[in-house]
């Protein structure tokens, strides 16, 4: 499927420093902030700084080195809010069954209580 990225998204618009953000960790490639709406103690969002709408968007057409800056981005993470040893649960929502909000690839890292199960079956 071709991707049309939308650069008026809330993300893009964090990305230009337009509107503000509470960064956790910045790299060359990537952008991890809080959640503005935390569903958990630990609700960060990690972004690449490239114009990827979602992880398979991102997966087939970033650069190694885009792909290995997110990645070891979103471990720094884990390690900056010390939640390796109680656990957590990254998810990336997708399009329209995955009910993405935001169209800029972002991971939710969520931590700091029980989760739950991974999907209601409903
Ligand atoms: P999605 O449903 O697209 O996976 O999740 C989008 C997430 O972005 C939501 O958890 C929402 O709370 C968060 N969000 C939306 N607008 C903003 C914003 O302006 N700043 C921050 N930090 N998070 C936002």
């Amino acid at each position: 499927m071709p991707y049309t990225y939308d650069d008026q998204n809330i993300f893009a618009k964090i990305l230009r420093g337009e509107i503000p953000n509470d960064t956790v960790l910045e790299t060359e490639h990537s952008l991890a902030f809080n959640d503005i709406q935390p569903q958990a103690p630990v609700h960060v969002l990690v972004i690449p700084k490239g114009p990827y709408v979602s992880y398979d968007h991102f997966a087939q057409n970033a650069s190694d080195a885009e792909i290995a800056d997110y990645t070891r981005a979103i471990g720094e993470v884990c390690k900056l809010k010390g939640i390796e040893d109680g656990g957590f649960r990254m998810i990336s929502n997708a399009g329209e069954n995955g009910v993405q909000e935001v169209p800029h690839l972002h991971v939710h890292i969520l931590a700091g209580r029980p989760l739950g199960r991974m999907l209601d079956k409903a």
